[in-house]
């Protein structure tokens, strides 16, 4: 049994609500959508008004895949998340993912190689293995060192960040969910009966809490978790010689591990004021705050990425930047997720901890929170992300 909210809404009456959620960002947003969905009473707050760009979520496309290098546990998620993906963009009419082919490229021993091998063949999924002379051959912009070689999978691609975010609360409002932004929250408690949770403007009760707050997550889950927030970087450049080699019907999304074991990725050309061909090291930046972290990007960070480009994109390192923005990584020490109810208070989900790979579970994380916050209980594989596994660390 719901209780009811004690403040009253703008309107004056009342409202009982089943589950709140704490962040509308990539996962809460999700989570609100799947909560709405089956019929629960949601209320959700941000500190801001999402689609934003002060957390983990912003900066228009994310890297999807299935071939997963980091662990052959996540391709199941993956295979759920698409699904999910497909079903969103139907019932809101947008574009929220474009299959462009992807390729993890480094030495025959780098872990994107091996790894993305080991997921594609413990599950069955589609790939090549591509030389360095036929990688160059089918992907011209690409410059890989004699012996380099690249799993390719043509499921790879990219979804919309901001748009799925968008889509996601679209969708939560329509089937009943009281969004409700600017809204800070400034406490949370446990109670008997449930959850009390507090913003400058009401204290408002339910009987299930969802806690996706990103890099706020250190802030506000009341948990020693090992979590260390990263500043990272993201810059676009309009590559020289012309954008068309770029384009999403020819350029695969890539990762790129480096002989030094550093990483770095790119996203195909989109069309617009949003274009430019993005590129980003995936090496954790300076441990931030997001409430103090430095949002500007200097020369030096730019060259860094454009040092890297120079042998092995060269149209990118001469390319002019069109723009470079920061943005924060929630890193766990061994680099997967946390995903589960609050070792302390089961009527308590969390997710955090995404570690800079989350943004394209989001929809099957919503659908995961979902359940966890209605039944206790997930029939997803989520065991790799037990928050109790950094008991003790
Ligand atoms: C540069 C960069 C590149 C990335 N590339 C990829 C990629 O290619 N593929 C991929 O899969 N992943 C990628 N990621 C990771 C992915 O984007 C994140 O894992 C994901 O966005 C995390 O979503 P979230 O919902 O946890 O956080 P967020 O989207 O930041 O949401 C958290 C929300 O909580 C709100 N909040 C916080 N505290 C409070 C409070 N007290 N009260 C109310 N609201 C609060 C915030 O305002 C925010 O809206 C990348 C991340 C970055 C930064």
């Amino acid at each position: 049994m719901a209780v009811e909210r004690r403040a009253t809404g703008a309107t004056g009456t009342p409202r009982a609500y089943d589950v709140v959620v704490v962040g509308l960002g990539g996962m809460g947003s999700a989570a609100a959508y799947h909560l709405a969905a089956r019929g629960r009473r949601v209320l959700g707050l941000d500190r801001f008004t999402p689609p934003h760009d002060r957390g983990s979520s912003h900066g228009i496309s994310r890297v999807i895949r299935q071939a997963y290098f980091e662990h052959p546990a996540y391709v199941p998620l993956l295979l759920r998340a698409y699904e999910l993906w497909d079903r969103l963009a139907r019932e809101t009419g947008r574009e929220l993912i474009v299959r462009t082919g992807g390729l993890m490229i480094g030495s025959s021993d780098a872990v994107v190689v091996t790894g993305s091998l080991r997921s594609a063949r413990e599950h069955g999924l589609a790939h090549d293995l591509l030389d360095a002379a036929e990688l160059r051959r089918r992907f011209p912009p690409f410059r890989p060192r004699p012996g380099e070689v690249a799993v390719y999978e043509a499921a790879a691609g990219y979804v919309l960040a901001e748009e799925t975010v968008r889509a996601h609360l679209q969708r939560a409002a329509a089937l009943g969910a009281d969004l409700r932004v600017e809204e800070p929250v400034l406490a949370w408690r446990a109670s008997e009966d449930g959850v009390e949770v507090t913003t400058p403007a009401a204290t408002y009760r339910a009987e299930h809490l969802v806690l996706t707050a990103g890099p706020w997550a250190p802030q506000l889950l009341q948990l020693p978790l090992p979590l260390r927030v990263t500043r990272q970087v993201l810059c676009w450049f309009d590559p020289a010689g012309g954008v068309e080699p770029f384009l999403p019907d020819r350029f695969p999304i890539f990762a790129w591990e480096l002989e030094d074991g550093r990483m770095i990725y790119g996203l195909p050309a989109l069309e617009g004021p949003d274009g430019g061909v993005k590129v980003a090291f995936h090496v954790l930046g300076e441990t931030c705050s997001p409430d103090t972290v430095n949002r500007t990007v200097s020369e030096e960070e730019v060259g860094a990425l454009r040092a890297c480009l120079r042998e092995r994109i060269p149209s990118l390192a001469e390319g002019r930047l069109l723009r470079a923005v920061t943005c924060l990584y929630t890193n766990t020490p061994d680099g997967h997720f946390v995903i589960g109810l609050h070792p302390a208070h089961p009527q308590v989900a969390i997710a955090a901890g995404f570690s800079g790979h989350g943004y394209k579970f989001c929809s099957v994380v919503g659908e995961i929170l979902a359940d966890l916050a209605t039944e206790g209980v997930t029939a997803h594989p989520i065991a790799l992300f037990d928050p109790r596994r950094f008991a003790g660390a």
